[in-house]
């Protein structure tokens, strides 16, 4: 059983990794780097510890840390060392519990172009696509016989980056080159594969848990279309307008293939939806930003079983607990600026002056923000997460514009007026999404300024 953990995160997961542990008797020690030093969600934890690692990106100081402070575990959150096999090694050897998969599933789930290959051998279907490319001209050569447009990836990307569109051959040099060139600087590994590209798909995943023994349930599947630049800004939970069987078969098929591998911990199978037809893109091993939308429809708190099934390697529950009730949505509030007429984003850090909760029936934030508080540079824009639910996609939607007029926040600039714009698009509530929708739903905003 885990006593102690460490937290080797920051913002809003740290908390809500920390509110899992409060529920199970497990003392908390929140490591963080200096840029953090102020933050004040850290009064949260029973101890602190400020690691001098060059950010959340290197190991052996939280290791260190966590023996340093009597920790027998170790969460890593998203992003930062989550995917990272050589910490999850680094972690193990030194006989703490990694909260996590083991590292050789994240090896092989790590390497997205691998990750199709076998899964696909495991009855997943996959879209047309390459495995590592030598070079640009083995890359045209695999294009003319896949069919332009195809996408360029970075076999080890993630996060929206390393993602490039090659809609004719004469563009193939010097678009493998830059993108090669960005792996190297974004990820540290410039090994790169060829996938068809979809003009217009929906992007649907199934929420997974494993205990490692072949024990694999699923917890229905999510709607994450509405993104930008590749990243996701809303989601939902469950996926909508597809029939309850061919998500059930969808489920299903993650379910197998993760049982192949006996998987442990929560993970993610994330397809592409076109045409009636799912093609599996890549596998998270590991919690995930928008994990909420699945909690408050099924009820499961994810992060406890995932800490469950560290401690005690079985699953807390079996595929019949599983019970689908209602929908639920997430707002990602970043602090960001929009410019509308270029669709350009840009980061807006600087200190929160009034920061004011939607709340009621069925209203949820994750955040770790407080007023007064200042939102460093240094990392990522998310401050808050606004999730909602109601008893069917109508009544979420309704109750989700209610949540958002009632948020207040000054001193910052923010994506809140964008979200409300979707809360109140004619297409989104008919739920027409997919992966163009904010691109498009920018063009029309734009073109509603000049009109007027
Ligand atoms: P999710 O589906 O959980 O939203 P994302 O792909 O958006 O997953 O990643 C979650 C977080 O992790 C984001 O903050 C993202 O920037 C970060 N992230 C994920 N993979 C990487 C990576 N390979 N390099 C850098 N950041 C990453
Ligand atoms: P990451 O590891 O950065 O999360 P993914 O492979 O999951 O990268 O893709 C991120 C997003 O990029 C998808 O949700 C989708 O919007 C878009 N995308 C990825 N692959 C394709 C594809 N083959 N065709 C069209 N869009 C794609
Ligand atoms: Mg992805």
């Amino acid at each position: 059983m885990i006593k102690r953990l460490l937290i080797a995160n920051r913002g809003e997961i740290a908390v809500r990794i920390l509110r899992a542990c409060r529920e199970l008797d497990i003392e908390v020690v929140i490591a963080h780097s200096r840029v953090d030093d102020l933050q004040r969600y850290l009064a949260l934890a029973d101890d602190t510890v400020c690691v001098s690692a060059r950010s959340y990106l290197e190991g052996a100081p939280f290791v260190a840390a966590a023996q340093s402070r009597g920790c027998d575990a170790i969460h890593p959150g998203y992003g930062f060392l989550s995917e990272n096999a050589e910490f999850a090694d680094l972690v193990t050897s030194e006989g703490l519990v990694f909260v996590g998969p083991t590292a050789e599933q994240l090896r092989l789930l790590g390497d997205k172009s691998a990750a199709r290959q076998r899964l696909f051998k495991t009855g997943v279907p996959v879209l047309p696509g390459t495995p590592f490319l030598a070079d640009a001209s083995e890359a045209a050569n695999a294009a003319e016989e896949i069919g332009y447009p195809v996408l360029l990836k970075a076999a080890y990307g993630g996060g929206g980056r390393g993602i490039r569109i090659v809609r004719e051959s004469r563009h193939m040099a010097t678009e493998f080159e830059q993108a090669q060139a960005e792996a190297r600087v974004g990820f540290g590994r410039d090994e790169m594969y060829l996938e068809k590209f979809l003009e217009a798909p929906r992007h649907i995943e199934v929420q997974l848990l494993g205990d490692g023994a072949g024990q694999v349930v699923h917890l229905g599947t999510r709607e994450c279309s509405l993104q930008r630049r590749h990243q996701k800004v809303l989601e939902e939970a469950p996926a909508f307008g597809i029939s309850h069987q061919q998500l059930d078969e969808v489920c299903n098929i993650a379910v197998t293939a993760a049982s192949a591998l006996n998987y442990r911990n929560a993970g993610t199978f994330e397809f592409l939806y076109e045409d009636g037809a799912f093609y599996f893109i890549e596998a998270n091993g590991r919690i995930q930003v928008e994990h909420p939308v699945t909690e408050e429809v099924t009820g499961v708190d994810l992060v406890k079983a995932q800490l469950q099934i560290a401690s005690a390697e079985h699953l807390p529950f079996s595929q019949n607990d599983v019970v689908i009730k209602g929908h639920a949505i997430e707002c990602r509030l970043n602090a960001e600026t929009l410019d509308v007429e270029t669709g350009h984003v840009s980061p807006s850090p600087g200190d929160v002056k009034v920061f004011e909760l939607p709340a009621g029936i069925g209203v949820r934030v994750d955040t770790h923000v407080r007023a007064g508080e200042a939102i460093p540079h240094q990392y990522d824009s998310l401050i808050a997460k606004i999730i909602f639910k109601g008893r069917d996609r109508t009544e979420c939607m309704t109750r989700g514009r209610r949540a958002l007029a009632e948020l207040n926040i000054a001193g910052i600039a923010t994506n809140l007026t964008l979200h409300q714009r979707i809360m109140t698009n004619e297409a989104f509530r008919e739920g027409h999404v997919h992966t163009g929708f904010i691109e498009q739903l920018l063009i029309d905003w734009r073109r509603r300024r000049y009109s007027r």
